[in-house]
């Protein structure tokens, strides 16, 4: 197995529980590859990847069930603001259009050289189209001149619809964190960190796979890893031109994340969800990701049974969530495309000020003095190279559209290669189950 993500650990684990022997190499010196859980200090989690989860997201539920790790309603009480540069904004106009554009955007095409940006020139007022930007940018993790119409078409059906894709997708949290997930995952694996593939040669009878620590022979290997990512990895024979295609048409996303951490989610005092949508700045949104008040009761407040929550409903009643304000607030900023370029280059204590005055502006300066902060540039991690996902370059979609054949031996997994819900966890596990199962009956 290459790559302990989790499709690399889903896919491991359903082999040896089948009673294979399985080695995970891994390049990275920590499992969960786009999903990373680190604990604040004030001892909350904090996910620095993947995070959400929808009511659809029944492999990941059930994985997580099976760990005993509940899940908890994402906060989503109290008023949702839009800002239009230092203020809220009220207008509805634009809000109007931009529904009517993304129903419009979602619907099936073959047009693969217009781009979101291209195609919004058409609507009318600009804040309809910087809204649509930050929508579709924020879905999926890339500026919108490097997504075509059929592109985006695709991602909002491989979601489940555009409701789903923009709203219950991020209905839940997982307690603990997702990252924290992956290590428990992993923890009867035999998982061998910081140890790369480099390269694989296949055999009719066997696969080697060289690593800096020495080669490893095995029946089969899957390759869990994203596709500009696997391209690193020299084959001999080459890879099947399929393959190969969807390594070099493809192209990571490009997000940066943060999270402020609070004694407690002071927001909620002003009957404020913490959800922003910024129509200037360099911080397009900002979302309540506080964790539930008692983790450990999964059947009180903080519990997903039943909860019907959908993030981003703005719900004003109470309904969207049952968290209190006793436990920490936390923040979390998602920045995707070139604003994330830019965050980046910023120094630390910049970028820091930089995203925080966002929060200012919403919530008042309370906001600009939390007690831990944490971030990441995914675009700069070497081993995963951005996120949410590899999309497809613009007019290269049909050859990305590859399922993923075996090339003998050598199976591929990834969010990327699920036909449902790529670019999420789920995905990820699905295609995991997948492979498992293509290796069973190989
Ligand atoms: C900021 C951010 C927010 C997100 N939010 C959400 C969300 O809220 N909900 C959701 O469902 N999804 C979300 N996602 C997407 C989700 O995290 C991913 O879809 C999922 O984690 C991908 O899992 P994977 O196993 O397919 O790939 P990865 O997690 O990328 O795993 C691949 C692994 O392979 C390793 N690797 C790479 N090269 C090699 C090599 N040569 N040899 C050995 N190992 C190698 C990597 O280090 C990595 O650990 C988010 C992602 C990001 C970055």
């Amino acid at each position: 197995m290459v790559g302990a993500g989790f499709a690399g650990l889903t896919a491991a684990r359903e082999l040896a529980r089948a009673g294979v022997e399985v080695t995970v190499v891994e390049s990275a010196d920590r499992v969960g590859g786009r999903a990373s859980t680190v604990l604040s200090a004030l001892g909350s989690p904090v996910d620095l990847g993947g995070m959400w989860l929808g009511p659809d997201h029944t492999e990941l539920s059930t994985l997580a069930a099976e760990h005993g790790v509940t899940t908890f309603p994402t906060p989503t009480a109290g008023k949702r603001l839009i800002l239009d540069g230092d203020r809220p904004t009220r207008a509805w106009l634009p809000l109007l259009v931009t529904g009517a554009a993304l129903l419009r955007l979602s619907l099936p095409t073959s047009d693969d050289h217009t781009t979101i940006a291209d195609w919004s020139t058409r609507l009318p007022g600009a804040a309809a189209r910087r809204l649509l930007e930050v929508v579709v940018a924020e879905a999926i993790a890339a500026d919108v001149d490097q997504v075509t119409r059929q592109a985006w078409a695709s991602a909002v059906r491989s979601s489940g619809g555009l409701r789903s894709m923009l709203g219950t997708a991020q209905a839940s949290l997982i307690t603990g964190g997702a990252g924290a997930l992956a290590e428990r995952l992993a923890r009867t694996l035999d998982v061998h960190l910081s140890r790369p593939a480099t390269a694989i040669t296949r055999t009719p009878t066997s696969v080697v796979i060289t690593t800096p620590t020495g080669p490893l022979t095995a029946d089969h290997a899957i390759i869990a890893v994203p596709p500009p990512v696997s391209a690193r990895i020299r084959h001999t024979p080459p890879l099947p031109p399929s393959r190969a295609e969807v390594e070099r048409d493809t192209a990571m996303g490009t997000i940066y994340k943060a999270i402020a951490v609070y004694e407690r989610p002071f927001w909620r005092d002003a009957g404020l969800s913490g959800e922003v949508i910024a129509l200037t700045g360099p911080v397009p949104a900002v979302f309540d990701v506080s964790p539930p008040d008692d983790p450990d009761d999964p059947d009180g407040p903080g519990s997903s049974h039943g909860s019907g929550s959908s993030h981003g409903s703005g719900s004003s009643d109470g309904s969207g969530s049952s968290h209190g304000s006793g436990g920490p607030g936390h923040l979390g900023f998602l920045v995707p495309g070139r604003r994330a370029e830019h965050l980046a280059s910023l120094s630390t204590a910049d970028r820091r000020a930089t995203v925080l005055r966002t929060a200012a502006t919403a919530f008042g300066p309370a906001a600009l003095t939390p007690v831990d902060w944490h971030e990441k540039s995914w675009h700069e991690d070497p081993h995963v190279l951005g996120g949410y996902s590899a999309l497809p370059r613009p007019g290269r979609y049909a050859a990305t559209r590859h399922p993923p054949t075996p090339a003998g031996r050598v199976h591929w997994a990834g969010t990327e290669t699920s036909a449902a819900w790529p670019g999420y966890l789920e995905g990820a596990i699905r295609s995991g189950r997948r492979a498992a199962r293509e290796v069973l009956t190989a």
